[in-house]
């Protein structure tokens, strides 16, 4: 993308509104504007990376076992007076009366709508076990909607559900997702730490949030420092083989939020290895039983020849919260710190002197090859000054630039900046491009 016809609206002040680092620089970067509390239009930058975010819980998703499908945001209140919820829920939920005076409701989850799905079709345990899932925009009326899209009203969420013949058979299937989202979240650069959770108005007992720690969080959390830093399972776990020990590896050190929280079996953990810290929420995984397929009537026949109740498990994920988290886990003063998974663009081009034939050339060059191997690179081909362009390409936060003046070209050499690091190369541009094209092996697929 060539950064003249790019829609890159920057803001240079910062809006007095934005208490954390990652809504001021969403705003700053023109990722997202807000139109009302926690409702935001995403901005071309914003929207790149909240699909590559998606991508990559699609990706790891699908590699568990699950199948991927679509619900809608409007949900019919039948379905959670079935339930036993639609009471309950309170405020948060959105209520809306059709033109017929028919109750809707913008849905806040999906549990109602995926248990009517199951009901409709599934009869015989030979079609289990089932783990259906979408990416689905939700709403939730929250009292306090802030800090950005980290604590948005309309949010994105990867909402996975699953259908088991028996509480044993649910324990797989939630052991599955647990480590399907270690996984997912190592491969956005993140460290996401499993603890025992509140199961509030989903219900259950079996519960755990994913937490990445920071001291913007929302939460207070406990855990053991061995948590921090624990090696992930990785892209070759064999989902359909035993993952218990992988959890258990897991859950045998404490780790829990606040409502959770046992000071004595906390003051257990050796001093040194006790950390107590401010965290994200940024996943939640729940095994409920029978909670909505009981009074919904989710059944299927068993082998026994009778009907059994299914139990069931769901598992979300803030996919637009993790572009908050992700920057609140990786910025410096000057800006967001995109890891190489989720950066909207792979690299920057700075061309300091726009309009003259050598660096204009050998930027069009860096360009062509950079898109050629699938990098996408972003070109900053404006006029402006070089000071300008340094504090743009920080701001936004690609991971590596390529700075292309009249004064190195004489010496055939461009500068490659990282980002993250600000470490600072001469190389010749080809020697640029196969830079940085390695940096993304394993990463690009
Ligand atoms: P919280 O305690 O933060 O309100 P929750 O327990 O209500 O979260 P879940 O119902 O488990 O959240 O939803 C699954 C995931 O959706 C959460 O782990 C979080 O990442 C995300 N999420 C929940 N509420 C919001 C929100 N208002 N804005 C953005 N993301 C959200
Ligand atoms: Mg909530």
């Amino acid at each position: 993308m060539r950064l003249s016809r790019y829609f890159l609206p920057l803001l240079k002040e910062t809006p007095a509104s934005a208490e954390i680092a990652s809504h001021r620089f969403m705003l700053r970067a023109g990722m997202v504007k807000q139109h009302s509390a926690g409702i935001y239009s995403w901005l071309p930058l914003g929207h790149k990376v909240l699909t590559k975010i998606a991508d990559i819980v699609r990706e790891e998703q699908n590699r568990a076992g699950a199948i991927e499908m679509l619900m809608p945001t409007i949900q019919p209140a039948e379905l959670w007076k079935e339930s036993g919820r639609y009471d309950d829920y309170g405020k948060e939920m959105l209520r809306i009366t059709d033109r017929s005076g028919r109750e809707l409701l913008y849905g806040p989850t999906n549990e109602e709508v995926l248990t009517d799905v199951f009901r409709s079709f599934v009869r015989s345990y030979k079609d289990l076990p089932q783990l259906l899932y979408h990416i689905q925009w939700k709403f939730r009326d929250e009292v306090r909607p802030r800090f950005g899209v980290m604590r948005g009203r309309e949010f994105l969420m990867k909402d996975t559900y699953s259908f088991d013949i028996d509480m044993e058979a649910a324990v797989r299937s939630y052991n599955k997702m647990f480590v399907a989202y270690l996984n997912t979240f190592a491969r956005m650069g993140l460290q996401a730490v499993p603890m025992r959770a509140d199961t509030g108005p989903i219900g259950g007992d079996l519960s755990h949030e994913f937490i990445i720690l920071a001291e913007t969080g929302e939460s207070e959390v406990f855990c053991h420092a061995d948590l921090l830093g624990m090696d992930v399972p990785g892209p070759d776990v064999n989902f359909d083989g035993d993952l218990q020990p992988l959890v258990d590896a897991r859950t045998a050190l404490y780790a829990a939020t606040e409502e959770m929280h046992d000071a004595d079996a906390f003051a257990q953990v050796p001093e040194d290895k006790r950390v107590s810290a401010r965290g994200i929420e940024i996943g939640h995984i729940f095994c409920f039983g029978d909670k909505y397929s009981k009074p919904m009537g989710a059944k299927v026949m068993g082998p026994d020849g009778r009907e059994h109740v299914v139990q069931m498990g769901s598992y979300g994920i803030g996919v637009s919260r993790l572009v908050g988290g992700i920057i609140e886990a990786s910025h410096d003063e000057n800006g967001i710190i995109w890891p190489l998974a989720v950066t909207p663009f792979g690299a920057g081009i700075l061309n300091l002197r726009a309009g003259d034939e050598d660096t204009d050339k050998v930027c069009e060059d860096l360009y062509a090859r950079l898109g050629a191997a699938g990098i996408d690179p972003l070109y900053d081909d404006k006029a402006d000054r070089g000071g300008v362009k340094f504090s743009r390409m920080d701001l936004i936060g690609l991971p590596f630039q390529i700075v292309v003046g009249p004064r190195g070209l004489k010496e055939g050499i461009v500068e490659v900046k990282t980002r993250k690091t600000g470490e600072r190369q001469n190389l010749s541009p080809d020697e640029a491009v196969n830079f940085i094209i390695a940096q993304y092996k394993g990463i690009l697929t």
